[in-house]
């Protein structure tokens, strides 16, 4: 403990001291405490200060409950500013602190202000020119009106000095980011054609000044991750995430609507690639009114359900299922109100509508036949190492379906295709222990047509971040070429810079003669062969029937001409394979 005087003084030294005064402070203090600098010896245990403003309180300030965030942004035309990016983003994972690696091609204009640590590693071509990838990052730090003062930055330029505008794009971006007010934590760093004898040492130097930073991190993200945890009743942490992107997949002219959805958390999530994120969606606050308005019932009327007290509205709106009622709730209802009801999913407020009870249908006796709503998984689509532990990402598709008074959107993909930037969506993780990534050097299969591409978009990201051996090979398939090829750019740059080895994509409805993932695993039986013979895991995801079962039924096909001479039966292979963990399949 520090005596009164000592404690007064320290109170006041971190008054007068900024945010990174204080980082520079924690890791010194903490330096001197490391047995091999000879500090064990100093006490630097003290009651936290209580005087403080809550802005400035280094417990419960933003330095406490925000883990340091870095963006490494990398402009490309040769792959070599992606490795050395892909490297720095290691490097600081090391340190504890939370990297993400991102391409000039894709950045978001609307992340520029919230950066904390932006990296950016940019090659230069010709005469000063921007690689065609880094134009859309710079053409943001053009356009951008806001003040970045809160960011700090640093840039690392690869280029040719036998070229006059040596690194002119780093110089640029440089000039740019300072100009737009963020702070330069690092001069420019200029690398010539052998770029590692600049970038290592520049790398170094800016892990040494992040060094301190990061101590204070790690103890933050300890205590982050017991924040989240509050179990649902079944036991499961749920986090409550705020909608960052929610944009349709498909372009004009598709025929159905796929949605790339983003979710960031304030705390880590504890997932793995292969993981699917659980739903439990509310129902429309139209529709939960609708049938409020046809029981002649208040909002606020109390009613039980399972055994605790709801207010009628909370309970229509988050509980109780209204949507797409099954047959054997539609049957309970028929008797409830004495008529005959034809079977097919229908909406509770149609039931309200077109069978009315002679009598007053009372409220509690509704509700009793009532089911309560279930949650929806989906696959995540993101990878905790590639875009941070506090974001998932889902590939979700609007679903139809037919009811007895036309086609209404699914419930939960409605709900999740409705949700709007910065909304808050409360998700739990599920976890799928048999869906997971083998060693990186052990080559993997994906089959992945529609919505099924998700788990594999995590798999190839973490894959990039984790890189071994293995190869890596995904069939892709969708209805047309020009509207329906999620994640295209994202793959073919995956293939660019050699992490997805094989690409194989069916469209279905660009020709006459339907084309399908089995299709081209058809066309590529022998390699296909080679690969399962090498140990090849394959990987299968998307719906269950019949695209699994003709998936299914491919392989065998396939495999026939491997078990031909063997006499063993080609069915059995592919059983063998599941049992032993080289088939695992993920559909719905
Ligand atoms: P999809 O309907 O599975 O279609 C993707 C591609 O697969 C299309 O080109 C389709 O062609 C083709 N296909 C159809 N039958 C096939 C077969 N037998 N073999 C191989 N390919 C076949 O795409 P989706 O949008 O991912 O929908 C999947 C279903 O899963 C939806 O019904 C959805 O409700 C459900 N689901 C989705 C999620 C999610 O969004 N993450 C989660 C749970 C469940 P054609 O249509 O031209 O025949």
């Amino acid at each position: 403990m520090l005596s009164d005087e000592k404690r007064n003084r320290f109170l006041q030294l971190l008054k007068e001291s900024t945010k990174d005064e204080w980082v520079w402070m924690s890791g010194y203090l903490s330096a001197l405490t490391q047995p091999s600098l000879g500090g064990s010896s100093v006490d630097v245990s003290f009651t936290p200060p209580v005087s403080i403003d809550s802005g400035n309180d280094p417990l419960h300030g933003n330095l406490k409950t925000q883990p340091i965030q870095c963006s490494v942004v990398y402009g490309t035309e040769t792959g070599n500013s992606k490795k050395l990016g892909t490297e720095l983003v290691k490097k600081l994972k090391e340190l504890g602190v939370s990297a993400k690696l991102k391409s000039t091609d894709t950045y978001k204009a609307k992340d520029l202000k919230e950066e904390e640590y932006l990296f950016v590693i940019v090659s230069t071509h010709g005469d000063g020119e921007p690689p065609q990838a880094a134009k859309p990052f710079i053409q943001i730090l053009a356009d951008s009106k806001d003040s970045l003062s809160k960011v700090k930055f640093a840039v690392l330029g690869l280029g040719d000095t036998s070229y006059p505008l040596f690194c002119q794009t780093g110089e640029d971006v440089d000039s740019m980011l300072s100009k737009l007010g963020a702070e330069r934590i690092q001069t420019l760093g200029k690398c010539d054609v052998d770029f590692d004898l600049v970038a290592k040492p520049w790398m170094s130097e800016l892990i040494s000044k992040l060094n301190a930073h990061s101590k204070t991190a790690t103890t933050q993200s300890a205590t982050q991750t017991s924040q989240a945890a509050k179990p649902t009743s079944g036991g499961k942490v749920v986090y409550e995430g705020s909608v960052i992107t929610n944009i349709v997949l498909n372009d004009t002219g598709a025929s159905k609507s796929t949605r790339h959805i983003e979710i960031k958390t304030t705390v880590p999530i504890d997932y793995q690639p292969g993981d699917s994120a659980g739903f439990l969606a509310y129902n429309r606050d139209e529709e939960v009114n609708r049938i409020l308005s046809l029981l002649k019932t208040d909002r606020e009327t109390r009613v039980t359900y399972k055994g605790e007290t709801w207010m009628a509205y909370d309970l229509f709106r988050k509980k109780v299922s209204v949507r797409f009622l099954p047959d054997r709730v539609i049957q309970k209802y028929a008797s409830l109100v004495g008529k005959e009801i034809p079977s097919g999913k229908t909406d509770l407020d149609v039931l309200l509508t077109l069978h009315t009870s002679e009598n007053k249908l009372e409220l509690q006796t509704l509700v009793d036949i009532l089911e309560p709503i279930v949650p929806r998984y989906y696959s995540i689509a993101s990878s905790p190492s590639a875009h941070g532990e506090d974001e998932v990402h889902l590939t979700v598709a609007e679903v139809e379906i037919e009811t007895f008074t036309g086609i209404k959107t699914g419930f939960c993909s409605g709900y999740l295709s409705e949700l709007k930037e910065g909304e808050v969506v409360p998700f739990f993780i599920q976890r799928n222990n048999s869906f997971r990534l083998p060693s990186p050097d052990t080559d993997i299969i994906m089959i992945g047509p529609g919505t099924g591409v998700a788990p594999f978009r995590s798999f190839l990201f973490e894959r990039e971040q984790n890189s071994g051996n293995g190869r890596n090979w995904l069939f892709f398939g969708e209805r047309n070429f020009v509207s329906d090829f999620y994640y295209q750019t994202e793959l073919l740059e995956l293939m660019d810079t050699g992490v997805l080895h094989r690409l194989n994509a069916a469209f279905s409805r660009d020709t006459k003669q339907k084309v399908y993932v089995q299709d081209r695993m058809g066309e590529n039986a022998a390699e296909l062969l080679k690969w399962i013979e090498n140990g090849a895991i394959i990987y299968l995801c998307g719906s269950k029937d019949p695209m699994s079962k003709d998936v299914d039924r491919k392989l065998i096909e396939i495999l026939t001409e491997r078990t031909f001479d063997t006499g063993k039966d080609a069915s059995d292979y592919l059983k063998e394979l599941e049992e032993m963990g080289r088939y695992i399949k993920d559909v719905y």
